[in-house]
């Protein structure tokens, strides 16, 4: 008899634990700040343009060669809105092929790509590898609809600007210093 009140006593006390599980896929843990999941862009809210040049840098660096970039004039240079002379056009990651190894993150001059620490993108089982490849609005929409908060760990300046993008500039704060555009030349010659 004992016995069997000690059974009931534990199955009541296990009943009234709160669940160690999670609904998935309707409820998602949360993702820590610094994790690494695939790369994006990151859109310069001050300006109203991307950060990215279009250098190349990050393509001719990435280890598995599944970046494709091509940049242009950036018209808003000639009238003035813009210090960034060149600007990227196209912007292609095959995400099948990305290893996550943020290369790309670490060597880009203008702070331009981060690694996604959201769930976004990063459910993406489908029988079709044709699929798994992001163009420039895809890799663009996090940052600029506000709904990722990069991590950057190149630099303390790096981090700062990339909660900036999202977060824009705190009041009183100076002007943090920009790599200016026609670096990247300098930087694809690498
Ligand atoms: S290195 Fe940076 S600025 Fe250059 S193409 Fe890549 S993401 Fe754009
Ligand atoms: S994370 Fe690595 S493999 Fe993926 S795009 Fe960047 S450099 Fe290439």
């Amino acid at each position: 008899m004992l016995g069997v009140l000690k059974g009931v006593a534990t199955t009541l006390s296990t009943m009234m634990r709160k669940p160690v599980t999670r609904q998935y896929p309707e409820e998602h843990r949360p993702v820590a700040h610094r994790r690494r999941g695939f790369p994006v862009l990151l859109w310069d809210h001050e300006k109203d343009e991307p950060f990215c040049t279009g250098c190349q840098v990050c393509a001719r660096y990435c280890p598995v060669e599944c970046m494709t970039v091509e940049m242009k004039d950036n018209p808003r240079f000639a009238s003035g809105q813009s210090k960034r002379r060149k600007i990227v056009d196209r912007f292609y990651i095959d995400y099948a092929r990305c290893m996550q190894c943020n290369i790309c993150v670490e060597v880009c001059n203008f702070d331009a790509i981060a690694m996604n620490n959201t769930w976004e993108y990063e459910e993406l089982s489908t029988p079709n590898r044709r699929e798994l490849t992001y163009d420039l609005d895809d890799l663009m929409a996090q940052s600029k609809e506000k709904r990722i908060i990069p991590f950057n760990a190149t630099s303390a300046l790096a981090e700062q600007k990339a909660r900036e993008a999202v977060f824009g500039k705190p009041e009183g704060q100076p002007a943090l210093e920009e790599p200016q555009p026609d670096e990247a030349a300098t930087a694809s010659d690498k």
